[in-house]
């Protein structure tokens, strides 16, 4: 069995590749450029160093944006049904 993260073949069966210390059994994603797997809470490739883009990034200012705009639409309804 080879490692999916750094190909070096594993000696040990165990719960870490005894190369690069990852879990091979840990949830993995592909690199964008295509290299190979990385694991998913790595923020860069650990082939070619390409940062991952984080979803949470664009999605967390969504959240508090439409969380805000609902705090505000209720606060307007309030004051129009006085
Ligand atoms: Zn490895
Ligand atoms: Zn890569």
């Amino acid at each position: 069995m080879n490692c999916p993260f750094c190909d070096s073949e594993m000696v040990v069966t165990g719960t870490s590749c005894p190369v690069c210390s990852r879990n091979p059994r840990s949830p993995r994603r592909p690199c964008p450029k295509g290299c190979g797997w990385t694991p998913s809470n790595e923020v860069k490739c650990c082939r070619c160093g390409t940062g991952f883009k984080s979803e949470l990034r664009w999605k967390i200012p969504l959240i508090i944006g439409i969380f805000i705009l609902a705090l505000i639409l209720s606060v307007a309804i309030q004051i129009l049904s006085q």
